[in-house]
C-alpha cells in the first residue's frame, strides 16, 4: 500500500536540520539559564530585523501575543476592537481577555479576509482598534485599512499568525505599525512548543510589552501593572533562531507547491485561492472551496490524502460568543465559506510524489461528484 500523504509534516524540519537544532538545545542545556537570556535577546533582535520592525517581544504564544498588545495599544474595558467574522477563534479571544467587545465584519468572498469597504459602518465611538487576521497566509488589504484607520484615528494591530514571511505590497507583514506572532508547531515558523511574539514600530509599545509579559515587571519585585507570567523561553528562542534562518527558502517551497496545485487543480470544478495583485501570499494553508465537502474529503481521505477544515464553525457561532446575541444568518458570508472550505496539505516537507499524488487525486474526485 502507499503511505498516506499527512496533512503536516512536523518531523521533516528536525530531519532537514538536525544538526543546527541538537546545538542549539545544547547550548541552552550548557549554559544552564532558562528564561530571558541571550538567546530570546538575538531571536527578537533577528525576528525584527526580519519583519522590518523596530522591536520584537517574544511572549508565550500567540494568543497572549495578540492580547497583550491590545493591552500595551490602550485598549480595555468598555472598548470595541473590529475583528474579522471569519477567522480562528484566538482573534475573538484576545479582544475579549483585553477587556473589550469583538465586533466582526464578513471578509471579501474572493479573498476570506476582512473587507475593508465594510469597516467604516462597524465603526463607533467606543472602537479602539481595528484587526486584520492574514488569513491562511494570504495578506489582507493593509493599503485599504491603514488609510481607514488613520482617518478614523483608531490603532492597527495584525494577526499575523498564518503569514511569517507573507508581502503585502512588497512589504512584509507587519513592517508597519503593531503585529502579533504565533510560533504554534505547525506554522511557518514553529517552536517546538509554544511560543509567540509581538513586532512593532512603536517604543512605548515595546516597552509597555516587556513589562507585561514579566508580571508588570521592569525591576525584579517592583509591579508598575498588573502584567501576566508570558514568556518565550530560552530553548524554543534557540531552536526559532535556528529555523528562522530557513523560513525564507520554506516559504519558497510553499510558493513552488501553491503554483503547481494552482495550475494543475480543475478550477472549473473547486474554486482555488484568489491572489490579489499586492499579494504575496506565505501559503501557510492552500485552502479550495467545494459545494460537495463531505464526499470529496470521504473519498480524497480513502485514497490516502489528508485534508483538514479551517475552520468549521465561525467564533459568533461557538458558545463562547453566545452572550453576544449573534445567530445563524447573522454573518451568512462568513457561514457559506465555513460549509465550503477544505484545506489541502502543503508545507515545505512535501516531496513531488506526495505533491502530484494530491493533485491526481483531488482531480479525479472532483471529476466524479456528478455522479456520486
Ligand atoms: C495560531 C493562531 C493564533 C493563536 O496562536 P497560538 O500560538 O496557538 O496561541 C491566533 N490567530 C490565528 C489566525 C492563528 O492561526
Amino acid at each position: 500500500m502507499t503511505e498516506r500523504v499527512p496533512f503536516l509534516d512536523l518531523h521533516g524540519p528536525y530531519a532537514e536540520l538536525k544538526e543546527e537544532m541538537d546545538d542549539a538545545i545544547a547550548r541552552v542545556l550548557s549554559s544552564g539559564w532558562f528564561l530571558l537570556g541571550d538567546e530570546i535577546a538575538q531571536f527578537e533582535a533577528e525576528f525584527a530585523s526580519y519583519v522590518g520592525a523596530s522591536h520584537c517581544i517574544g511572549v508565550a504564544n500567540g494568543l497572549d501575543a495578540l492580547t497583550l498588545a491590545l493591552r500595551a495599544v490602550g485598549v480595555g474595558a468598555g472598548d470595541e476592537v473590529i475583528v474579522p467574522s471569519n477567522t480562528f477563534i484566538a482573534s475573538w479571544l484576545a479582544v475579549t481577555y483585553a477587556g473589550a467587545t469583538p465586533v466582526p465584519v464578513e471578509p471579501d468572498v474572493a479573498t476570506y479576509n476582512m473587507n475593508p469597504a465594510l469597516i467604516e459602518a462597524a465603526i463607533t465611538p467606543r472602537t479602539r482598534a481595528i484587526m486584520p487576521v492574514h488569513l491562511y497566509g494570504q495578506p489582507a488589504d493593509m493599503l485599504a485599512i491603514r488609510d481607514i484607520a488613520k482617518r478614523r484615528g483608531i490603532h492597527v494591530l495584525e494577526d499575523a499568525a498564518q503569514a511569517h514571511g507573507a508581502r503585502s505590497d512588497g512589504r512584509r507583514v507587519g513592517n508597519v505599525g503593531t503585529a502579533a506572532w504565533s510560533f504554534y508547531p505547525g506554522k511557518n515558523l514553529g517552536a517546538l512548543g509554544d511560543g509567540g511574539a509581538v513586532t512593532t514600530d512603536d517604543a512605548g509599545i515595546a516597552e509597555r510589552l516587556r513589562k507585561l509579559r514579566n508580571y508588570g515587571s521592569s525591576k525584579k519585585y517592583v509591579h508598575e501593572v498588573a502584567g501576566v507570567n508570558s514568556r518565550l523561553d530560552e530553548l524554543q528562542a534557540a531552536v526559532l533562531r535556528v529555523k528562522l534562518r530557513h523560513l525564507d527558502e520554506w516559504n519558497a517551497r510553499r510558493v513552488g507547491i501553491a503554483a503547481r496545485y494552482t495550475r494543475e487543480l480543475p478550477g472549473d470544478e473547486l474554486v482555488l485561492p484568489m491572489v490579489p495583485p499586492f499579494a504575496n501570499p506565505s501559503w501557510h494553508l492552500y485552502v479550495v472551496r467545494t459545494t460537495s465537502r463531505a464526499w470529496v474529503q470521504a473519498q480524497l481521505t480513502a485514497s490516502g490524502v489528508d485534508s483538514l477544515v479551517h475552520y468549521p464553525l465561525s467564533p459568533h457561532l461557538q458558545g463562547a460568543y453566545s452572550g453576544l446575541g449573534y445567530s445563524k444568518g447573522s454573518f451568512p458570508i462568513a457561514e457559506a465559506l465555513q460549509e465550503e472550505v477544505m484545506s489541502l496539505p502543503i508545507g515545505p516537507h512535501m516531496t513531488e510524489t506526495q505533491i502530484s499524488r494530491v493533485i491526481a487525486s483531488v482531480s479525479s474526485v472532483v471529476s466524479h461528484t456528478d455522479t456520486r
